[in-house]
């Protein structure tokens, strides 16, 4: 938009609320270009006008696009819960308006996008797309030689998961180990990957997600660490 009220740019812009920054306006907290301002409703130009609170000039942010390593124990739920959550671990303004690309169980570790732009995780996320997401999966019993073949066969044909009404997308399935497998899924489904493997009578006991697209975790970060995607990166998708 190309105007807005200037309480709901402070509301954005700060961490004040809707009435707080009523309030702020109204005890004259605030100028706009220079001048002091209390009408809440004033409309502005966030692009053009200079809005300062106190001493601090404010800006909306931008579109954020963030690579998060992301540790065990950590989940990728907004609400606060048992565990630490992924925005917890994001030093970011306005860090409750991120989210998730694709969950990751609070068991899974690897590569966590998060963003606040909707399209570009909708573009990513949509089953129609068929993105592909690599995870790497340790086994519960190993599986190897004619087992394996026959596992791999199955991925790639689609299973029926239990309470599912489709059977899944076609998987690829690399054998790294007799119990190190990579698993190429385009879906997103709860729990999947741990679903797939126990379809097939096996048990995932660490996961692992390697990359999302053509995007791979940056070997660089270490569980906890994360980074902004560069213009290319976001350009991906
Ligand atoms: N599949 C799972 O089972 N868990 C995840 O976290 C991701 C994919």
């Amino acid at each position: 938009p190309a105007t807005m009220r200037l309480d709901r740019f402070l509301s954005e812009t700060t961490p004040l609320t809707r009435s707080l920054a009523k309030r702020a306006l109204k005890s004259g907290e605030v100028l706009l270009n220079g001048k002091l301002v209390k009408q809440s409703a004033t409309q502005i130009d966030p692009d053009e006008d200079a809005v300062m609170w106190g001493d601090e000039t404010l800006a909306l942010v931008g579109m954020r696009y963030i690579m998060l390593h992301k540790p065990l124990e950590v989940e990728c739920s907004a609400r606060r819960g048992l565990y630490t959550r992924a925005i917890d671990l994001l030093d970011v303004p306005k860090v409750e308006r991120l989210q998730p690309v694709g969950r990751l169980d609070v068991d899974t570790t690897g590569l966590l996008l998060m963003t606040d732009d909707g399209q570009w995780l909708h573009r990513i996320t949509s089953p129609k797309r068929r993105c592909d997401k690599v995870y790497r999966a340790t086994l519960a019993d190993p599986l190897e030689g004619e087992a394996a073949t026959w596992a791999i066969a199955r991925m790639a044909e689609g299973l029926w998961l239990e309470d599912d009404d489709t059977p899944t997308q076609p998987a690829t399935l690399r054998m790294l180990g007799p119990r190190e497998a990579e698993l190429a899924i385009t879906e997103g489904r709860y729990h999947q990957v741990k679903r797939m493997f126990g379809a097939l009578g096996n048990r995932v006991t660490a996961l692992h997600r390697e990359s999302i697209g053509p995007l791979a975790l940056d070997d660089s970060l270490a569980p906890g660490e994360w980074r902004e995607l560069s213009a290319e990166e976001i350009a991906l998708f």
